[in-house]
């Protein structure tokens, strides 16, 4: 496991701002990442107008900013992910590639709020000095337990103003294709709200006392409240604080006293004591819920609509069927 020194270590020398964009430009057009030639040679090799035609290039902090970012930007963009599909960004640490990405950036994604607690140092490590865009400042958090709770994505209505704040920033970086981003933004609020209109609908023909879940960290406050269920957590906030005893014997009795409406296994987290959960309860497990991953290429959950679409069926899915 990398630690804060061995990421030091392989990271590159740090590049000052202006040369970085002219040798990010170079490596671009050469396809070799990690040489970068004495600016004269970049200049002269591609002039300096030609950047803000190639495809920004953004490294988004985790898996479903990755696939907002580009929904939005489409061939504007290139994006980049530094927690892969199906990986806990919780516990995520990075190693000196990810630096060597971060470095060649030009424009860093990431959700804030606390969830990218990793993100301080491999941006130190990196040198990088360009724009970061945090998405969680666009919308008003929740707070939990002292601090913002970071799962704002869980929210179609907050992660259509993440989609506004990245439109934005893109549009800001890449004038000539403003519009054609802000068209493709448009359509994609309209799917997000087309979707959100479907949940509802479903969620007002359930009874009032089949609203509850049981999931395994507390990803799904924000889904909680835009549609009135109730969502009880066996962790807290990130997936790597411990269950005690106390929590998993509440959520038991808990599940035995309301007949359990369903309960749920996630993609980021040991699905074990969840299962153990559910079966001295004696209640099913309702399916598995993508709290803070996409799901990998070409499968159920590897697109942010894919995902709250299969979260939403899953949920509602299990309390339509429970008794
Ligand atoms: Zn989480």
């Amino acid at each position: 496991m990398p630690t804060s020194r061995g990421l030091m270590k392989g990271n590159p020398p740090v590049p000052e701002a202006l040369s970085r964009r002219s040798c990010a430009l170079w490596l671009a057009a050469a396809a070799l990442p990690g040489a970068c030639p004495a600016r004269a040679a970049v200049n002269s090799a591609a002039p300096a107008t030609t950047a803000d035609t190639l495809p920004l290039r953004v490294v988004a902090s985790f898996s479903i900013l990755a696939d907002l970012a580009q929904v939005v930007g489409g061939d504007a963009v290139t994006v980049s992910t530094l927690v892969p599909a199906n990986a806990d960004a919780h516990v995520f640490s990075p190693r000196p590639a990810h630096a060597q990405m971060v470095a060649q950036a030009q424009l860093l994604v990431v959700n804030g709020l606390g969830f990218e607690g990793w993100l301080q140092r491999l941006v130190q490590a990196s040198g990088y000095k360009g724009p970061v865009l945090e998405l969680g400042r666009s919308i008003t958090p929740r707070r939990q337990g002292g601090g913002p709770d970071p799962h704002a994505w869980q929210d179609l209505e907050k992660a259509q103003r993440y989609v506004a704040a990245l439109l934005e920033a893109f549009s800001a970086a890449r004038p000539q294709q403003a519009s054609a981003m802000a068209a493709r933004a448009a359509q994609y609020r309209q799917q997000l709200q087309a979707l959100d209109a479907r949940i509802r609908q479903r969620v007002a023909a359930l009874p009032a006392d089949r609203r509850r879940v049981v999931s395994p960290h507390d990803a799904f406050a924000y889904f909680g409240a835009a549609y009135g269920i109730e969502f009880l957590p066996v962790r807290g906030r990130s997936s790597s604080s411990e269950a005690s005893a106390a929590d998993v014997a509440r959520l038991i009795g808990i599940l035995r006293k309301q007949r359990a409406n369903a309960v749920f296994v996630e993609n980021v987290s040991d699905p074990r004591l969840l299962e153990r959960i559910a079966a001295e309860a004696g209640v099913g497990v309702g399916g598995r819920l993508y709290s803070d991953a996409l799901s990998a290429p070409g499968t159920d959950a590897d697109t942010y609509l894919k995902m709250f679409t299969h979260n939403a069926n899953a949920i509602l899915g299990a309390l339509e069927a429970a008794r």
